[in-house]
């Protein structure tokens, strides 16, 4: 049995204006991921990965064409409306991990779930247990600058995940760790993806690591072509 398409970009355009010159990043790319599916995004810098990424997660509109996550068109709806979607449905990870630097790192996991109207309790045991999971269990008092980048990685990839949402996004997410500890954290975050059924499309420069996902694509002229 097919599993269910988790999201599609239909069409998706996106410009920048420069001066006189449209600047055109995405052109009418089509692409779309199925439950349970690990896509890599491998594409040179300046190629609009960012931009694609950003667009599938609701960040940013498109100019032309359509995201839509499980099968609800999201293009056109209000920011609000795409806001609740982005809350419940997409977890996003991003190659620095903006965490809360006042916050330890468990209540980073516990803020989102109680925004979501969890209560505390259930919040930190969910938290606790996704830290677990990612093998900083002990780290959980710690503030972010008191950990390492694998370590505060693992934290935001937690933090991605603590709404169990259907779609991961991540954008370079061990792009800024040396090889040998980006492969710890890509080890987790798979373990984590393939545990929970997520779909997720990950940017990554690394061939090594997007040769262990389930298909790698590429953007050429502003579409999203297999690789
Ligand atoms: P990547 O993530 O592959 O490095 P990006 O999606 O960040 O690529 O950017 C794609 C292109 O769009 C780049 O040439 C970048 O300079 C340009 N770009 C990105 N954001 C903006 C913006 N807000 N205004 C103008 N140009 C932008
Ligand atoms: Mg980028």
């Amino acid at each position: 049995m097919t599993k269910p398409t988790i999201i599609e970009l239909k069409g998706v355009e996106r410009y920048y204006q420069q001066g006189e010159r449209k600047l055109v990043i995405l052109n009418g790319a089509d692409f779309s991921l199925r439950r349970g599916e690990m896509v890599a995004l491998v594409a040179p810098s300046g190629t609009g990965k960012s931009t694609l990424l950003h667009t599938a997660g609701l960040l940013e509109r498109p100019d032309g064409g359509d995201v839509l996550i499980g099968g609800k068109s999201c293009g056109k709806l209000s920011d609000d409306a795409r806001t609740a979607i982005r809350r419940n449905e997409i977890g996003f990870v991003y190659q620095f991990h903006h965490l809360l630097p006042e916050f330890s790192a468990l209540e980073n996991i516990v803020v989102p779930q109680m925004v979501k109207g969890l209560g505390r309790a259930e919040a930190t045991a969910r938290a606790s247990q996704l830290l677990d999971y990612m093998q900083i269990g002990n780290r959980g008092q710690h503030r972010p600058a008191e950990l390492s980048g694998g370590e505060q990685q693992r934290v935001a990839i937690a933090r991605a995940v603590a709404n169990a949402p259907q779609l991961l996004l991540a954008d370079e997410p061990t792009g800024n760790l040396d090889p040998k500890t980006a492969h710890y954290v890509f080890d987790a975050l798979e373990a984590l993806v393939r545990q929970s059924g997520l779909a997720a499309l990950i940017a990554t420069h690394n061939f090594e690591l997007a040769n262990r996902m389930d298909r790698r694509v590429t953007l050429a002229d502003g579409k999203v072509v297999p690789l």
